[in-house]
């Protein structure tokens, strides 16, 4: 991810940092509400999708660790 790639609420970019670490990849990719989402492409390119501004960013981070947790053996 280049600068720019942030997400603008820090506990689902720390999410998405940590899916990183995991050897994920965050794809940026802006579209409505839709920041972009967290691949695991050995998974035959799974993914869950991120939101820009979701209702819980607690939630919204949570979805992404359990996301992480599930496939961060897959690489
Ligand atoms: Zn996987």
């Amino acid at each position: 991810m280049g600068l720019g790639d942030r997400h603008q609420k820090k506990d689902v970019e720390a999410a998405l940092r940590r899916a990183e670490a995991c050897g994920l990849k965050v794809k940026h990719d802006r579209n409505g509400h839709r920041w972009g989402y967290v691949v695991c492409c050995p998974c035959d390119n799974k993914y869950v999708r991120v939101y820009c501004t979701p209702r819980s960013t607690g939630d919204e981070a949570k979805k992404i660790d359990d996301f992480t947790k599930h496939h961060r053996g897959c690489a």
